[in-house]
């Protein structure tokens, strides 16, 4: 249907957010928990959100904002990670250490997100288990997933070695 009634005033006053569609975010570059609009967070599972929401209320409390670097990821962004290890690495199995093939990421099912700065990793390490959050990984200080009850005890983070 073509109307010819366009609405009056501004059509965005969020023209600065990026729409992607893979949720994919540029490296160097953060998102808020809020960019509802981006699908890297807009896509993730919803329990997760919430509780990464709550948290990031509390650090702000203590100074500390939480950024995320990447959440949701397609399968697709997700392949295209791994490829891009895979020639920095020049070794498919190196690559594996950091990168998950699609059908093994937790961020293409939503479950996983990052967050920065390094002294939000540090507040999210320590108090993420109030809210059920736990460093999944060894060697990832930034990467995040429900892993626990709220104020449960999170497990060892697993090595990928
Ligand atoms: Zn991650």
């Amino acid at each position: 249907m073509v109307t010819a009634c366009t609405p009056a005033g501004p059509q965005s006053t969020t023209a600065q957010v990026r729409v992607t569609d893979d949720g994919s975010i540029p490296k160097n570059e953060s998102i808020s928990l809020d960019d509802d609009k981006h699908a890297a967070i807009a896509n993730l599972d919803q329990e997760l959100l919430t509780a990464m929401r709550k948290a990031a209320a509390d650090a702000k409390l203590a100074g500390v904002e939480l950024r995320v670097t990447s959440g949701w990821r397609s399968a697709e962004h997700q392949q295209r990670l791994l490829d891009e290890a895979v020639e920095l690495y020049r070794s498919e199995e190196e690559a594996r250490r950091w990168v998950h093939p699609p059908e093994k990421s937790a961020h293409v099912t939503g479950k996983a997100i990052d967050i920065g700065p390094t002294n939000a990793d540090d507040w999210l390490i320590q108090h993420g288990a109030d809210y059920g959050l736990c460093q999944a990984y060894a060697n990832e200080m930034w990467h995040f997933e429900l892993l626990t009850t709220p104020g449960g005890q999170c497990p060892q983070p697993r090595s990928t070695t």
